[in-house]
């Protein structure tokens, strides 16, 4: 199999030509058929999320704000901090193992139903079809000389492809600032420069890479086409043209017995050709250029219908059934990343459910290491309480660890709104019978009046003269 994606010195000779060749547009026909709904489908969720998210409220809160400058990230009613970081890197390698996983099972399942370019890029050819009309019409308007009538055409695709991208980047940056103030800033023309910088940025970058750079993004830029093959096996499923019995290809009429004139099921329409979004022939075999849209399997089946043929000359499959042998679904690999998988779903989902949004730091005063006073021994600390919680409470504070400790705060009642950092200066004196050396183990524990589950505790050391 991996042979066959990087077919030795051959298919690099062309990938190096191909570098330097003045790239060709390509044109993709319009599809229909079952990969074409799914395709139809993911673009409609995944777009309605990206753009939607922003305009949905959430325990007071957008549903997805990242406040960079308050470094507080609101997420579905959660707050989180930086100090949770370690969620992110869960995340980070959760969403490589699931690559990892569906490669494996059924190869670029991401590439053609996902990626953010393809979902964009989708997109755009809309919008190009809805103004410049099908495939043959669009070739023929590039081919024709400027004139108003091309102008008028090509500046309207433009036009509507450059709202899109603009909004694009407005959402991006909802995300960060929250999306009616954003609104607000853009009608009075006030976006801070780092607003306006990552809009306009966003919009480029979506312009650019879905409206003219296209399957170039998929084919010169994206790494993973470059190493996906690494996690392919033969039992990796694929779209495949099978050319036991497609070949030999050739034109006929549909009344012929083409198995009789020694043809095989391809009637070589090409459409499969037409449709593909990458503007490969998936008859020459797996190609790393190809991104698993289906198109063609549409496209063929389409045909195979027409000319009452059976469907499925183009398909999903793997290397072992097209080479006559069986597939299995559950391999060694597959087992690892999906076991490895399973099990970080599990202590993600648990460690947020049992996520405690309170913090507790303790800073010993490090000017004085202890003072004498009315007999006792006294330390002084300055606890920070992080209420990460999106509800202010009211904490009590405790201090175990050596008997008879006395605590003594200016602060009545230690309320924390939610969001904040409270510093509380806390005395503690304790009989100098009482210590076990010069340097002593406390802990300080504070506890929400009104929520059981949100309690922290935090060591800290308490210390004395020296025995
Ligand atoms: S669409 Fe099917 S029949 Fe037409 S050329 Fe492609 S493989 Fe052959
Ligand atoms: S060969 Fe088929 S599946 Fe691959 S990119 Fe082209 S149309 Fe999509």
């Amino acid at each position: 199999m991996q042979e066959q994606v990087n077919s030795g010195s051959a298919r690099d000779k062309e990938v190096e030509l191909a570098l330097f060749a003045k790239r060709e547009k390509i044109f993709p026909r319009e599809v229909h058929g079952i990969f074409a709904g799914l395709r139809i489908a993911s673009v409609f969720i995944l777009l309605g999320i990206f753009y939607g998210l922003p305009w949905i409220s959430w325990d007071g809160h957008q549903s997805i704000l990242l406040d960079l400058p308050a470094r507080k990230f609101y997420i579905f009613g959660l707050t989180f901090w930086p100090q949770d970081f370690l969620y992110l890197t869960f995340l980070l390698i959760i969403a490589a193992l699931s690559l990892f996983f569906f490669t494996t099972l059924a190869g670029r399942l991401w590439c053609g139903y996902a990626c953010p370019q393809t979902v964009w890029t989708e997109t755009f050819l809309w919008i190009e079809r809805l103004v410049e009309g099908s495939r043959s019409q669009q070739m023929r308007l590039d081919r024709e000389k400027m004139s108003f009538r091309k102008f008028r055409i090509k500046a309207s695709k433009h036009g509507l492809w450059i709202i899109f991208a603009l909004f694009t980047g407005f959402t991006f940056v909802s995300y960060f600032t929250p999306a009616k103030t954003l609104v607000e800033a853009v009608m009075q023309l006030q976006l801070s420069p780092w607003e306006t910088f990552w809009l306009l940025f966003y919009a480029f970058a979506t312009y650019g890479n879905a409206g003219w750079m296209r399957e170039q993004v998929c084919m010169y830029m994206c790494p993973y086409a470059r190493f996906q093959s690494a996690m392919f096996d033969d039992d990796t499923l694929i779209v495949s043209y099978d050319a036991q019995r497609g070949d030999p290809k050739g034109a006929r009429s549909p009344s012929i017995d083409h198995k009789e004139k020694g043809l095989g099921d391809c009637i070589n329409c090409t459409l499969c050709v037409q449709v593909c979004p990458t503007g490969i022939d998936i008859r020459d075999g797996l190609q790393y250029q190809c991104i698993s849209c289906s198109a063609c399997i549409d496209a063929c089946d389409d045909v195979m219908e027409k000319m009452q043929y059976p469907k499925g000359l183009i398909r999903y499959t793997t290397q072992n059934t097209l080479a006559g042998e069986s597939s299995h679904l559950l391999r060694p690999r597959v087992l690892i990343y999906g076991g490895l998988l399973l099990t970080l779903l599990l202590v993600f989902s648990y460690s947020i459910w049992n996520r405690v949004p309170l913090g507790l730091d303790v800073i010993r005063d490090r000017n004085q290491l202890y003072r004498e006073t009315q007999g006792l021994i006294e330390n002084v600390y300055t606890l920070k309480i992080l209420n990460m919680d999106t509800k202010a409470h009211s904490y009590s504070l405790t201090v175990k660890g050596i008997d008879n400790l006395k605590i003594s705060t200016p602060h009545e009642n230690l309320l924390v709104e939610a969001g904040e950092v409270k510093d509380v200066a806390v005395r503690v004196q304790v009989d100098e019978m009482n210590l076990t050396g010069r340097s002593n183990d406390i802990f300080f524990s504070i506890q929400a009046s009104d929520a059981e589950k949100l309690s922290a505790i935090e060591r800290a050391r308490f210390l004395g003269p020296l025995p």
